[in-house]
């Protein structure tokens, strides 16, 4: 068993070997991209490549994938008024945003704070889609931000249903696909989504890149975030970063081969580790689990009452494994989990959940290692030790 268990694979993933080789054969290459010689020419080639494998990982033509510096880049870029379509040009004056998006997009990327709107999701984690159609009905063209699958919970958002009502209503889709791309199928065509944002650590390629992809042609941004130079077809001025980009594409093409078997593996190893952790302490509340919603494979988010998840992140850590606190964490402080707030949860578990997240390396001997750290915590728990209940 390995000294340490890494069980905080939302939070980021360990670049893999594919995406190490890719990196490093790119970091050698002296030519800026955008040069004509045979140097920059050498320098392009990773990133057209990487471009067609990313395209593949959520079926878009490559030229409707444009590199960034990262997923809150992506979402900075794709939630702006000036949005133009074929048959659209007028600015959006309304976004509307899911109660339990990631903090880059609840801040509403470059909308003026009033004309951001929040739609509520249920108890079950998943967005409202009866207060849906309600929410936009009064708002011309109004763009819509909803994420695949929640980075607390790892609950799957019905954004197919919701992207037929934004349609519907005249509007465009954004999706937040972090942390589901490689994880359950995501195809920006079968899912609706005008938009997609992509991170390239969540997938095991470097972190500081990722990628909007656009569904079709006709979507254009007249104001790109970063003006200058004409890289990305105008859309994001700056060299580009190309081994962080070349690695993203051997990630993405490694994460869309392994899906279905990385998949079955998580989901195998979280199933039978949530079966541990509710016989040692029948009282923790894994969210999600009992509803019957779906899931991220590798994503397990719980609470018990008396726990408090800064203290419970501590003792896991003390005993080599590391999770994360569900709550957001800013300036050394945990705060409530707005998540958890927008299902509902009560006060008691609200700032004790904590979240164990999988990969494609955990083994089963880091599940063991959880589950005996968890023991040991919950039984300091039921004798009351101090210092661990909240
Ligand atoms: N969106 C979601 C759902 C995330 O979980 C994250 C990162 O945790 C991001 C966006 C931001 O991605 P990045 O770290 O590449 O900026």
């Amino acid at each position: 068993m390995s000294a340490r268990s890494y069980l905080d694979w939302n939070a980021t993933a360990p670049m893999r070997e594919e995406a190490k080789t890719a990196f490093a054969a790119a970091i050698s290459l002296a030519g800026n991209p955008s040069s004509v010689h045979a140097e920059g020419r050498a320098a392009r080639a990773p990133i057209e490549t990487a471009r067609d494998q990313v395209a593949a990982l959520v079926g878009a033509l490559p030229g409707n994938v444009f590199f960034t510096s990262s997923g809150t880049e992506a979402n900075m870029l794709a939630l702006t008024p000036a949005i133009e379509t074929a048959d659209e040009k007028q600015p959006r004056t309304r976004l509307f945003v899911s109660a339990i998006e990631h903090v880059s997009v609840q801040c509403g990327g470059r909308f003026p704070r009033d004309a951001i709107g929040e739609v509520p999701v249920g108890s079950d984690g998943r967005l409202d889609l009866v207060a849906l159609p309600g929410a936009i009905a009064n708002a011309p063209r109004p763009l819509v931000s909803l994420m695949l699958a929640n980075n607390e919970t790892g609950i799957i958002q019905p954004v197919a249903e919701a992207a037929a009502i934004v349609h519907k209503a005249g509007g465009l889709l954004h999706v937040d696909a972090v942390q589901a791309v490689g994880r359950v199928p995501c195809d920006v065509t079968a899912l609706g989504a005008d938009l997609l944002t992509l991170s390239a650590h969540k997938i095991g390629g470097a972190k500081g890149v990722g990628a909007l992809a656009r569904a079709r042609e006709d979507i254009h941004f007249p104001e790109p975030l970063l003006r200058g130079g004409g890289q990305e077809r105008g859309l994001r001025a700056g060299t580009e970063n190309v081994a962080g980009i070349a690695a993203f594409g051997a990630a993405a093409a490694a994460a869309l081969a392994g899906r279905e078997s990385e998949s079955a593996h998580m989901a195998a190893l979280r199933n039978r580790m949530e079966e541990s952790l509710l016989s040692i302490a029948p009282d923790a509340v894994v969210f999600g689990r009992d509803s019957g919603v779906d899931r991220l494979p590798n994503t397990t988010l719980f609470a018990l009452a008396g726990i408090k998840a800064e203290t419970a992140v501590i003792a896991f850590d003390l005993e080599g494994v590391a999770v994360s606190s569900g709550a957001a964490c800013s300036s050394g402080k945990v705060q409530p989990s707005h998540v958890l707030a927008a299902m509902g949860v009560s006060a008691q578990l609200l700032r004790g959940a904590v979240r164990v997240s999988l990969g494609w390396s955990t083994t089963a001997a880091d599940v063991e290692k959880f589950v005996s750290a968890w023991t040991k915590l919950a039984s300091a728990l039921s004798k009351g030790q101090r210092g661990i209940a909240a």
